[in-house]
Parts: structure tokens; sequence; C-alpha cells
């Protein structure tokens, strides 16, 4: 079941789509979406269809586990030792925007980066499991762009505030079920022109070992986002580029870029 979640008179759904990617179901709790709770009048199904309903990162994620230098090129080009084990960092669920809304670049970092990234999503809580039940946790993957200050990452070390200004995690479009992350091509486009291409089989550490890893010191609950690391090719973001994520089993999670101004405020409720 391939999920989104569009905002209709300011309620936003989850939406169930059908092979077409029209709404078959929609509910207000990813929990309910599958089954009979996930039935809507044909009415609403039919509004949620419609082309200038806004579209909305897929989950509002309780916490969001990045997994820095997964990816051997990636590592090289930021002159780092690849590590023995998972290196994890967390971003704040308030970066989250959806598809469409602007990076807002802070006025305190000169060099902001795109990171595009395979993201997956938990479907059930999970507690020191191990790689092979993995499968059995996860509700689907989509694209998250792992926007990084990367002045304020060199200079200060820990990431928190690098990668944790509002906008800083552009997430969606589209939760897709049963894919094999070892043959998806993720891509990354500014304006087009392509920075970011790799085979998510280049993973130091797939998938199933990094949940697995991730599940043994913190349980993971429904709706929460590990984001499994970027190929090499980062760069920088300027006013006015728009940026793209992207994988064909997936879609395209595409952001415009934008200076800050002060007395404007980000979009709510990752809108
Ligand atoms: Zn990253």
């Amino acid at each position: 079941m391939r999920i989104q979640r569009r905002r209709l008179d300011q309620v936003d759904h989850f939406v169930a789509l059908d092979a077409e990617g029209h709404p078959a179901g929609a509910s207000l709790d990813l929990a309910l979406l599958g089954g009979r709770h996930g039935y809507a009048p044909r009415e609403l199904l039919q509004r949620l269809d419609a082309p200038d309903v806004t579209l909305l990162a897929p989950v509002l994620p309780g916490k969001i586990v990045c997994v820095g230098l997964n990816y051997r090129h990636h590592a090289e080009e930021m002159g780092k030792a690849i590590p023995d084990a998972p290196l994890l960092f967390l971003k704040p669920p308030s970066a989250v925007i959806g598809p469409g809304a602007p990076i807002v670049l802070p006025p305190d970092s000169s060099e902001v980066h795109h990171e595009g990234e395979l993201a997956v999503i938990i479907g059930r809580s999970a507690s020191r499991i191990s790689p092979a039940r993995v499968p059995e946790h996860i509700l689907g993957y989509t694209l998250l762009n792992d926007v990084t200050a990367r002045d304020i990452q060199r200079r200060e070390n820990k990431y928190t505030r690098a990668k944790g200004y509002d906008t800083f995690a552009p997430l969606g479009p589209t939760i897709v079920p049963d894919l094999d992350p070892a043959q998806l091509v993720i891509e990354t486009r500014v304006n087009g022109e392509v920075r970011q291409s790799s085979s998510c089989g280049d993973m130091i550490f797939p998938v199933a070992e990094l949940i697995s890893h991730i599940s043994h010191i913190m349980t993971l609950l429904p709706g929460d986002v590990i984001s499994t690391g970027t190929p090499s090719g980062v760069g920088p973001l300027r006013p006015g580029d728009v940026v793209e994520v992207s994988i064909p089993e997936i879609g395209v999670l595409s952001n415009p870029v934008e200076a800050f101004e002060s007395g404007t405020s980000r979009p709510t409720s990752a809108g």
C-alpha cells in the first residue's frame, strides 16, 4: 500500500493510493489506514484527488535517526575514515517539510548542502530485533534530503545545529512498501543538473543491519524515520535553486530554496 499525506480544508489525511496513484482509502490516523478503517466516502476520496490539494510529508515522525558516512565515496569526499559501526545522529522532527515547501537558508550559514537519502519508515515497534526480522517492522521507503549547514558542521563538530534548522528535512513524496533497497538507484539534482547518483546497494551498512543496530540502542516506533546516509556529490544550495531527490520506484522529492527573511516564519506542521 503506497501512502501519502494530503491537506484538504485544513485537515491532514493519510491517503492510501491505488495502482494508478488515486486515493483508495483515507484516514486521519496512519495506524488505522489499513483494512476497513481506511475506507472513506467516495466524495472525500475524489476531493483528495484534486490537483490543488496540498501534498504533505507522508509522516510526522517521533524521531529521525540519521546515519553519517554510510557510502565509501562520501566518506572520502569528506576526508573522513569509514566508521567501524554506524555513525548515528538525530535530526529534530520540527525540521520536516513536505514536497514543494521551501528550504530556508539560515542567515548564520554561508554553505548549506543537499544530501539526498533513502529513508525508511517504521511500521511496527522494534526493540532489539535481528536483521532477519527487520522487514516485518518496515512500513515502507521514501526520500529525505538531509540538508546540512556544512560550515557549522565543520566548526562545531557536533551535528545538532548544523542539521537541525527548520526546513532542513524535506521528506516524501510517497511511502512505498516492499522494495529491495540494494536494487534502488538514488539521484539528487539541482536545477536539473545531476549532483549525486549512486546505487543504494553501495551502503557500507545495509538497511537491515542498520535498523537492527539502532533497535539495540533505542526502541523504534511507528512513524519513526531512519535516513540511511548520502552518497558522494554533496554540494551547495543557493536561493532560487530547486533541489530534487529521486528514486524511480518512489518518486521525486522537489523543494525550492529560499534565503531567510527576517520576520517570516516557516510553514506550519510539515506542510
Ligand atoms: Zn546525511
